[in-house]
């Protein structure tokens, strides 16, 4: 934490998830002026988030901003789902029932200061480029494995949102539409309903209904079972719960083989909740992705890394706000190798 004094320059950063927001002060060195704080995404009987009260949430924010010394830049906006970055418009946020709406514009009318949004996925990529463990490199890849399974690309010291602003959506590839599921996208079979936070507790649920675990039919008990529970049964040493986990550090290791055999990578960056609930969980994906890789200079040269914040994606926020507004540039030699 850092204490802020008249030479600071910082910014308010705003994660919205799809049950929690998480609100903090971040300065243009990436410091935090308090502890990160959360509040629960406020939903209507209809399961929409409800726009207004979530600005409600951040009226005492804009408060404390005009009372801190130093210079206020902004509000940088994460949100999972598509926006569009220009307009600030949430295109289609499907957990929080968001389809068009000017989010970004209502909280900039509100509080009469700039606004930057953007999806949650370029936002963390944006802090790892900036400060965190990409800083400096070419080419890499942001991943996230939570609810979800995807992310974003920096590719030749930008990053890059495709022609429609969808690039990285690696976890919609497609995996098996035969005897894959419906995915959260209309298609069937992604790498994302094989492989994100609740094809992992299908995997435990299953192994218990088969009885192949009595491990996680005790820590089920009477309910379901839950994604940390097999990383749990894992580690005291249930062999169902290895094979799930097993399987799924396989389908990570093909997915991101398969962006670096078309990309030629230097880092993979991943985060995610998933990636909490074990602590080899990227030391082994990484092991596993060099069975995939087509060259030796891959193999040699890629970097599997764990996320270097809390919340990637909420230091992104931050960082975009210093970006977008020229405080901050990245220096990253375009015509040579990465470092
Ligand atoms: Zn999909």
């Amino acid at each position: 934490l850092t204490e802020p004094d008249s030479g600071s320059v910082f910014s308010l950063a705003v994660d919205i998830g799809g049950t929690k927001m998480e609100v903090a002060f971040i300065d243009v060195e990436g410091n935090l002026f308090k502890s990160i704080e959360k509040h629960y995404v406020p939903f209507d009987d209809d399961c929409i988030a409800d726009p207004d009260r979530m600005i409600e949430l951040l009226h005492p924010y804009l408060q404390q901003a005009g009372q801190l010394p130093g210079r206020f830049m902004g509000i940088g906006l994460s949100v999972c789902g598509n926006i569009d970055r220009k307009s600030g418009d949430a295109i289609l946020c499907p957990n929080l029932g968001w389809r068009y709406l000017p989010f970004g514009k209502m909280v900039g009318e509100t509080f009469g200061v700039p606004v930057y949004a953007a999806t949650d996925v370029r936002m963390a990529a944006q802090a790892e480029a900036v400060w965190g463990n990409a800083k400096g490199l070419r080419n890499f890849a942001w991943a996230t494995i939570g609810t979800g399974f995807g992310g974003y690309l920096f590719l030749n010291g930008e990053l890059f949102e495709g022609s429609h602003g969808f690039a990285g959506n690696f976890g919609h590839n497609t995996l098996d539409e035969i005897h894959g599921r419906r995915c959260g996208c209309g298609l069937k079979g992604c790498f994302e309903s094989f492989a994100a936070g609740p094809a992992i507790a299908r995997a435990g649920q299953a192994a218990v209904d088969a009885g192949k675990s009595t491990m996680l039919a005790e820590l089920a008990g009477d309910g379901k079972v839950a994604t940390y529970m097999v990383f749990k049964a894992e580690v005291a040493g249930d062999p169902a719960a290895k094979e799930i986990i097993d399987s799924m550090v396989r389908l990570y290791a093909i997915s991101f083989a398969g962006l670096v055999n078309i990309l030629d990578l230097d880092m993979i960056v991943v985060g995610g909740g998933v990636t909490r609930g074990s602590s080899d969980l990227i030391t082994r994906i990484d092991a596993r992705t060099r069975d995939y890789l087509m060259t030796v200079e891959a193999r040699r040269d890629l970097k599997i890394v764990r996320e270097a914040f809390p919340n990637s994606a909420l230091y992104g926020a931050a960082a975009t706000v210093f970006v977008e507004s020229g405080l901050i540039t990245l220096d990253i030699d375009k015509k040579r190798g990465s470092p």
